[in-house]
């Protein structure tokens, strides 16, 4: 889930704008699933299918390594040397076959960071973004190709949601983030893949079920899994609270990430239409239950959108909503789109903004922005990208970092 600004709107400083309702399709239509692949299935599923396959069970966990521990995927058969000849593709087929290749991969930021826009196995389109810091190597995945919350400062909220992407889709953007990584393709030589956000295309929780199989793949040992602290994941949502509620009894002590974008209802309704179902109030009754049951520091995330929600009244609405509570807050400069009005906030604006939450003794941050010159910002990409006849329309958005 992010946010993008997908059409121009006249807006004063006071007034919330004015955004026509429209439904919120949560689930994608029916559409041909992608392949089944050994990221989508348990340990004992993987070996139950090697053996109706006439292999040993042990190949299962065989080729499990290879991509968790390895990160090989489909196309690097020739590697797994320890795979008899013979069997090789009858286990590669079934359990790594091809989910995910690469239509265009760009890099900025001095090669500290990578876009890669990935085909699906129906033409769809989806990004990932993998960061290099100082002290971590990042990877920003996609949970959906489009998104059905319909934010209006979105563009692949106007574009509605096309399918939602299977675990392994999910897992596979991570662990070719790995392997990339690994590989020292990021600036600054070989780097272990430390931290993975939700916060690429589409609403993490509106695909609850499959976010939590990836989540549980990306956590286990390897090479059960890609062995990943649950704490250096990162899910976002935009307030799906029974979902938020779910995530609470999932024991998987992830990062919850609540994007807010406002204090209040009146002008939340307009930026994130959902709140009309979950207003504000909720939505952080939730997060707070989150914080309290996993003791985990909720994030709320508030993209500065200059003179639509950093006003000083509204720093302090927000700083009067989280003071005392186990939060830290993300502020995310909005990052320009080609076509879209909307800035980000002025520097004194956003300085601003910060010094009146922080008065409050509110952990606050602005958001480093990355690939602004490669339309890092999720979902620029797709935008851009030109539809073949097998290609499903692409997510259209224009995202900013989060
Ligand atoms: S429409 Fe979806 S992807 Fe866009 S900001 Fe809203 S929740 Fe995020």
């Amino acid at each position: 889930m992010t946010w993008h600004t997908g059409r121009a709107m006249a807006l004063s400083s006071s007034a919330a704008p004015s955004v026509p309702a429209r439904p919120l399709p949560l689930v994608a239509a029916p559409r041909p699933r992608p392949p089944r692949h050994l990221a989508d299935l348990t340990t004992a599923q993987r070996r139950e299918l090697a053996v109706s396959l006439g292999e040993p069970a042990f190949r299962a966990d065989q080729v499990a390594r290879h991509y968790f521990a390895r990160y090989l995927r489909a196309g690097d058969a020739e590697a797994m040397t320890d795979l008899p000849a013979a069997s090789r593709p009858v286990l590669l087929d079934a359990l790594l076959p091809a989910l995910l290749t690469p239509a265009k991969v760009m890099t900025c930021d001095a090669g500290a960071t990578h876009k890669t826009l990935w085909r699906a196995f129906d033409g769809v389109l989806i990004e990932s973004v993998l960061m290099r810091y100082p002290d971590r190597a990042t990877v920003c995945v996609s949970s959906q190709a489009g998104c059905g919350m319909g934010c209006p400062f979105c563009a692949t909220g106007q574009g509605g949601l096309t399918r939602n992407l299977s675990a392994a889709e999910i897992v596979e953007q991570v662990v070719a983030a790995a392997g990339a990584a690994a590989r020292g393709e990021l600036a600054g030589g070989p780097a272990r893949l430390s931290n993975v956000v939700f916060m690429g295309m589409g609403e993490p929780l509106a695909n609850y079920a499959t976010v939590v199989a990836a989540l549980r793949a990306l956590t286990a040992p390897q090479p059960e899994g890609l062995g990943l602290s649950a704490r250096s994941v990162t899910v976002s949502t935009v307030g799906l609270v029974p979902a938020i509620r779910r995530l609470t009894g999932a024991g998987l002590p992830v990062t919850l990430a609540v994007s807010l974008h406002a204090p209040d209802d009146e002008l939340r309704d307009s930026l994130v239409p959902v709140n009309r179902r979950w207003p504000v109030a909720e939505v952080l009754a939730a997060a707070w239950e989150y914080a309290e049951t996993t003791g985990r520091r909720v994030s709320v995330e508030y993209a500065l959108i200059d003179d639509v929600n950093d006003q000083p009244e509204r720093a302090d609405a927000l700083a009067g909503l989280l003071a005392g509570r186990l939060v830290h807050v993300n502020l995310i400069p909005l990052n320009p789109t080609r076509g879209v009005s909307w800035q980000a906030s002025e520097r004194r604006r956003e300085r601003e903004f910060v010094r009146r939450l922080r008065l409050r003794g509110i952990a606050t941050t602005v958001r480093d922005t990355r690939g602004r010159d490669i339309a890092a910002a999720c979902g620029q990409l797709a935008a851009d990208a030109p539809t073949g006849p097998d290609t499903d329309r692409p997510d259209r958005s224009a995202r900013a970092d989060r």
